[in-house]
């Protein structure tokens, strides 16, 4: 079964109540419960970014340490949360220094080197898929 965001109904991402642990402030870890899976609604224009199933535990963008970087007005637009890896900096290298591929980008931006996705990306996963499908975008608007 699909979840949808409590608020804008849109589709969410499972995610693992570790990566949430250590994505939330400090000052709102209270606000977790002890639950095994949390939500992240992908909506781009919505403000929540955490929820539980029971919808307990709903946690806005303000709750978050780093911005998100698919919500629209995130800043910066980190791809890699590891190493700190900007979206700007993947279509730069892209553009201006010629990379073409996933090991292109590792080695101009450090992009997915040393890893712990779980606990840094927002999604708890590995954020090759967005490195590639960002130097897609960026090759199209190349050409
Ligand atoms: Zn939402």
């Amino acid at each position: 079964m699909e979840e949808k965001c409590p608020i804008c109904h849109q589709i969410s991402e499972k995610v693992k109540s570790i990566t949430v642990k250590h994505l939330v402030s400090d000052n709102f870890l209270g606000e977790i419960v002890n639950e095994e899976t949390y939500y992240l609604c992908m909506n781009e224009n919505c403000d929540v970014v955490y929820y539980n199933l029971n919808n307990e535990s709903i946690l806005d963008k303000k709750k978050v340490k780093v911005p998100i970087w698919f919500k629209g007005d995130a800043n910066p637009k980190y791809i890699c949360y590891c190493n700190k890896v900007t979206e700007e900096q993947i279509i730069n290298a892209v553009i201006n220094q010629g990379a073409k591929n996933i090991n292109d980008i590792n080695k101009l931006t450090g992009a997915m080197k040393n890893g712990k996705c779980m606990l840094n990306n927002p999604l708890g996963k590995c954020c090759g898929p967005i490195v590639l499908q960002t130097i897609k975008r960026a090759l199209q608007t190349n050409n």
